[in-house]
């Protein structure tokens, strides 16, 4: 059994306890991850920091060279690296699976080397000058969850190294082994200490967020686990990024023309089996159009084809573990119970892997669990309104803000609705689709700050102003 190792400071580093690492889709041992503990920790913070102190005083091209060598590592590891993100995730090669996250991948790390915080001159005038510089922070620690394990962890390494950071990364105890071994590739193309991997139980990232020598916290997550990272960090008053849970609503208008616009509805929904913070999670449907848009959605979600990751042919896998299985079952039941009509789906499938098919439920109402919460799943409840200013307000009307959606055809009438729908993106037509070059966070608890963009790279800075008397 392959045994995957930590990377300390340039150096491979072994634990003294491992644990096996499961494929969800057939319960076979994909590798042992290493159970790191809080001293591995601190050595992988002392080679952050004495990395540091070189590494912040790297010339802008060296830091865009760095990145481009992230990217160029990535893209020459990808077919190993998509195998073994397939085969511990479980999202199929195909699709929008394995392979296209390691495409997102390369693109996100070259396009942020090609990002720049040039120094700004605030005034100029015969009495003085004043300059505003950006400055890196320090040791970074970023803490990542299990859905897009890899291309989050790029998201959080490359900003911090192109701004003169250094990084201590935590994988999710759910999918280290990808994220070991890209650190791994990533760590021997870059000098020592500037990316370090400490994997282990959640302890880890408790004791990484509570740090002093920690300079801020980049996490992506739970908003439950959000909180308790801003409570570990209130002592040390660090700045923190946190990309939290969504529950995105998408608003479906009479004019709604689904020939078109079933597939990207589906994909908004479906995609990486709805594990996606940023996926369509409930729908509202005007009563006008409400049974032809669940016919379309039934009828486009029951071709498609759902299995073992590494089988060419699926483009949709198994959920990732069986906390989330149980969940998302729970919810289910917990519809039906409550009146919800199964258009599609709604029962686990039997045989091995934590397989939920692609589900519809009819007739969900605010107030069911599975329209309040996070669902995290293969499942969309569809809402039946009449009134569009009361569908708005029950859109609105959570604790999450991540992304929301519009669909129909009047343009000005779409406008005027994502004008009125309270999140940190609001799509049109579409849903769940980022950029390296747009910058993507939540409102309210599904997030603070942004990632990507030049706003999400001066995320990872502080402002020192030079102000010169003339
Ligand atoms: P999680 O919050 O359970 O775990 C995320 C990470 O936090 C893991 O590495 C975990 O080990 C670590 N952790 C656990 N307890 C901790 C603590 N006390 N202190 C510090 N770190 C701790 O989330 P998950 O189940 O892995 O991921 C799913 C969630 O992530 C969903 O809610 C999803 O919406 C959200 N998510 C958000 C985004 C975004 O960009 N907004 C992206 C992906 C996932």
């Amino acid at each position: 059994m392959q045994k995957y190792e930590m990377t300390i400071d340039g150096r491979s580093v072994t634990a003294d306890r491992y644990e096996e690492i499961r494929n969800p889709s057939t319960g076979a041992v994909v590798g042992l991850a290493p159970v790191g503990t809080l001293d591995h920790l601190e050595m992988a913070i002392a080679a952050a920091e004495r990395a540091f102190a070189s590494w912040r005083r790297s010339s802008d091209a060296e830091r865009e060279a760095a990145c481009n060598t992230i990217a160029r590592v990535v893209t020459e590891n990808a077919g190993e690296l998509a195998t073994l993100l397939s085969m511990e995730q479980g999202k199929p090669l195909k699709g929008l699976g394995a392979e296209f996250e390691m495409g997102g991948c390369a693109a996100w790390a070259g396009y942020t080397a090609t990002l720049k915080l040039p120094v700004t001159v605030i005034e100029d005038s015969p009495s003085k000058r004043i300059e505003m510089h950006r400055e890196p922070v320090g040791v970074v620690g970023s803490i990542t969850p299990w859905n897009w394990p890899l291309m989050i962890a790029i998201w959080h390494i490359v900003p911090a190294i192109r701004t003169g950071n250094t990084v201590v990364i935590k994988p999710s105890p759910f999918t280290p082994l990808g994220t070991l071994r890209m650190i791994e590739l990533i760590a021997a193309a870059l000098p020592p200490g500037l990316v370090n991997i400490v994997s282990g139980d959640n302890d880890i990232g408790a004791a990484l967020s509570r740090h002093e020598k920690i300079a801020k916290v980049v996490f992506t997550g739970s908003i439950e686990t959000g909180k308790k990272v801003m409570s570990s960090a209130a002592p040390t008053l660090k700045p923190l990024t946190l990309e939290l849970g969504g529950n995105d609503p998408g608003i479906v208008l009479p004019d709604v023309d689904m020939s078109k616009l079933v597939e990207p509805m589906f994909w908004g929904a479906l995609i990486n089996s709805g594990q996606t913070c940023g996926a369509l999670k409930r729908l509202y449907v005007h009563d006008s159009v409400y049974d032809e848009v669940c016919a379309a959605l039934v009828a486009y979600g029951s071709q498609i084809p759902m299995g073992d990751g590494l089988d060419t042919q699926n483009v949709l896998g198994p959920l990732q573990n069986e906390r989330q299985f149980r969940k998302v079952i729970e919810l289910v039941e917990d519809a039906k119970a409550q009146g919800a009509r199964v258009l599609l789906g709604g029962e686990p499938r039997s045989g091995s892997g934590y397989f939920y098919p692609v589900t519809f439920l009819a007739e969900c109402r605010d107030g069911m669990r599975i329209v309040d919460e996070e669902q995290f799943g293969p499942v969309l409840p569809i809402i039946r309104y009449t009134d569009l200013d009361a569908a708005i307000a029950a859109a609105n009307g959570t604790q999450f803000g991540l992304d929301a959606s519009v669909w129909g055809s009047d343009p000005a009438q779409l406008s005027a609705v994502a004008a009125r729908l309270e999140a940190g993106t609001v799509f049109i037509n579409k849903h769940a689709e980022i950029a390296p070059n747009v910058p993507f966070g939540g409102i309210k608890c599904s997030g603070l700050g942004v990632e990507f963009g030049v706003e999400g790279l001066a995320a990872y800075t502080t402002i020192k102003i030079i102000n010169a008397a003339l």
